[in-house]
């Protein structure tokens, strides 16, 4: 999977090349590119805001300068991910649809956002005929001051779920939100005493089936407890 992020701060999105992320490009699983949005400016500033039609606070990310940094980007076949908290709210399905995409391209917008029309733009039939989806997705229901942080939740949520990207593909096969209001039990590990609390007991017995229908109804009682 290719992924491109565009931002004007770059350097936040440092963190995707750690960790399990950063092996699955040296395993050629995926290629991770940032690019800064400012080199598409003109201005002596890099200026890429300007004040909102219609009055009210703050900035608006400029239709054009977008509009360039997503041109050089796109591909026929790809999803353009512009992350907005007034957009589809991230859960575990959309993560498995989009693990089998080939071409991500994620916006992470600042200030108010990016002008509305870069959107409107990329959702035309002329980018539709060529198979390119743009979304708009929020990760929650807070705002944050930019996308970064949204696009590598995004990121990681998707990734692990490519093959090859976990070490055992057997931690995908059960775990939280698999399906929906499922949660996985509660784990532990050793020592079997901590702080005078014991691991249940059952979990040492051996015993599967006991064991399968405790972490079941742990499960379960989770799910409860957390709605
Ligand atoms: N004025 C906007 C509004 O009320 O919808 C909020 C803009 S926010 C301060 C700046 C940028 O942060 C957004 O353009 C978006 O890229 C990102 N952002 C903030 N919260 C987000 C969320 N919950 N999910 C995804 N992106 C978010």
């Amino acid at each position: 999977m290719k992924i491109d992020v565009i931002s004007i701060f770059p350097e936040y999105l440092a963190p995707l090349e750690l960790s399990l992320l950063g092996k699955a490009q040296d395993k050629g699983l995926l290629e991770i590119n940032v690019h800064d949005l400012r080199v598409h400016t003109s201005d002596n500033h890099h200026s890429v805001d300007d004040t909102p039609y219609g009055g009210g606070a703050g900035m608006v990310m400029k239709a054009q300068i977008w509009g360039d940094a997503l041109d050089d980007l796109i591909t026929d076949g790809c999803d353009l991910i512009i992350l907005t908290p007034g957009g589809r709210r991230f859960n575990q399905r959309m993560a498995e649809e989009l693990s089998t995409k080939s071409h991500l391209l994620f916006a992470c917008g600042r200030y108010e956002g990016i002008d509305d029309r870069v959107r409107q733009h990329y959702s035309t039939t002329a980018y539709s005929d060529r198979g390119i989806r743009v979304h708009e997705i929020s990760i929650g229901d807070y705002v944050l001051g930019g996308g970064e942080v949204a696009s590598m939740v995004i990121i990681e949520a998707v990734t692990r779920l490519i093959p090859g990207v976990l070490g055992n593909p057997e931690s995908i096969v059960e775990e939280s939100h698999m399906s929906e209001g499922f949660v996985e039990y509660p784990s532990f590990t050793k020592p079997a005493t901590w702080r005078d609390l014991e691991v249940p007991e059952i979990l040492l017995s051996g015993n599967h089936a006991a064991i399968a229908k405790w972490r079941s109804e742990a499960a379960h009682k989770r799910a409860q407890d957390n709605l």
